[in-house]
């Protein structure tokens, strides 16, 4: 019997990419499938990003680059930082991943072991508890409350900070559920964690540039006094349409940066080069194609805010940011993961149940809108039609 290393009991995975696989089978097999399952945009990378890989394989980009990616990205990611969040952010301190999911365990890589407490958003990316998980550590939950409006609450944060923990990680806008956090419960947790200076934070800034409603974001690396222990993680593949590039990067604080280089050295060696030509493009060249995407999740986002209301015992509060909505569906009277079934093979409507997100998200789905207006339109129809059916 082959003997696997315990972690590897303990790793979770995340379900997008599961309900993916089966939802592409069914439509392999003729049914008629509208995927609001996965969180990607449905928009093609604007064309002047493809254009810059494809030059730099014309030109030779062919071999490895740095470890923590070409000097010139990291520089334009310094000067974007500037331009969106007003900071100075030393180019040296950034380290760019293949996709911001390996900032994310190189992060929890470094705090996690047995004895160590992690606090992580629930419901939340399932990639932290997962790793979280992996190496050992205790994952605590932070709820996101629908009376929130999935925000976290500083108060409840705090709360759960012990001698033991040593990373808090928070994700605003969030997925699965969009919700922003408010800017006072910024404001409080970074007050309230001058009481625990040995406490790092990873920020997932992932969706800070899709918000409605005019919210602005308020990033983490705006506060100096966290700078010494700040892991900031951003990256294109949401706000240019770029996930399957696998590209991502994070903002590191001191030697922390090296220490991430010296994962990306043992891991992958480097991202793909012609992909950060493309990154380099997206930073430093026009910006409309990412208005003329936030203008259409916009839209979308209002209708399936409105068609969802409109459901028999289903609920939706706004989301103001990201491209998911999560509906509260605890009256239909079946598990998340029942709804889930159901709405893919009764209705061919592909979404994630709550819990795949953490236990707190039982009683919710996870609804991306990042589909056309039309094929929302119909998914709404069928879920409407679906619950019809069950009476
Ligand atoms: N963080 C959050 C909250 C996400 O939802 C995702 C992707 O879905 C990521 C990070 C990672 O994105 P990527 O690895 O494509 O950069």
């Amino acid at each position: 019997m082959l003997q696997l290393a315990s972690g590897m009991s303990r790793l979770g995975t995340e379900s997008a990419f599961e309900v993916l696989a089966r939802a592409n089978a069914l439509a392999a097999a003729g049914k008629s499938i509208i995927n609001l399952g996965i969180g990607q945009p449905d928009f093609k990378t604007p064309a002047h990003i493809v254009d810059a890989a494809i030059k730099a394989l014309k030109d030779g980009h062919h071999g490895y680059t740095p470890a923590n990616g070409i000097p010139q990205l990291r520089e334009a990611v310094s000067a974007d930082l500037h331009r969106r969040h007003g900071v100075t952010i030393d180019p040296a301190q950034v380290v760019v991943v293949p996709g911001g999911k390996v900032t994310m365990f190189f992060a929890i890589l470094m705090f996690g072991e047995p004895g160590a407490e992690i606090i992580y958003p629930n419901p939340g990316f399932p990639i932290y508890e997962s790793a979280i998980n992996f190496t050992g550590a205790k994952a605590v939950p932070l709820p996101l409350l629908e009376k929130n409006g999935f925000g976290f609450s500083a108060d409840d944060l705090l709360s759960r900070i012990t001698d033991k923990t040593r990373l808090i990680i928070i994700n605003s806008p969030a997925n699965p559920t969009g919700g922003v956090t408010a800017d006072a419960e910024v404001e409080k947790l970074v007050k309230g964690l001058e009481k625990f200076p040995n406490v790092a934070i990873m920020s997932d800034e992932i969706y800070s540039e899709i918000l409605y409603e005019g919210r602005k974001h308020l990033s983490l690396l705006r506060f100096e006094q966290l700078r010494d222990r700040l892991i900031m993680l951003d990256g294109w593949s949401k706000t240019y349409a770029m996930t399957g590039w696998r590209m991502g990067y994070a903002v590191w604080p001191g030697k922390l940066a090296e220490l991430a280089t010296r994962l990306a050295i043992n891991c992958h060696s480097c991202v793909n080069a012609s992909a950060q030509y493309a990154g380099l493009a997206a930073l430093t060249g026009p910006k409309d194609d990412v208005a003329k995407m936030c203008k259409a999740f916009d839209e979308r986002r209002r209708f399936v805010v409105g068609a969802l209301n409109k459901l028999p015992g289903v609920s939706c509060v706004d989301a103001l940011g990201a491209f998911y909505v999560f509906p509260n569906i605890s009256k239909i009277g079946l598990t998340a993961k029942q709804v889930e079934g159901g709405l893919l093979n009764d209705a061919g409507v592909a979404t994630i149940a709550g819990t795949s997100f953490g236990s707190y998200g039982e009683g919710y789905l996870r609804v991306s809108y990042a589909n056309s207006l039309e094929n929302i339109a119909e998914a709404m129809r069928r879920f409407g039609d679906w619950l019809a059916q069950r009476k």
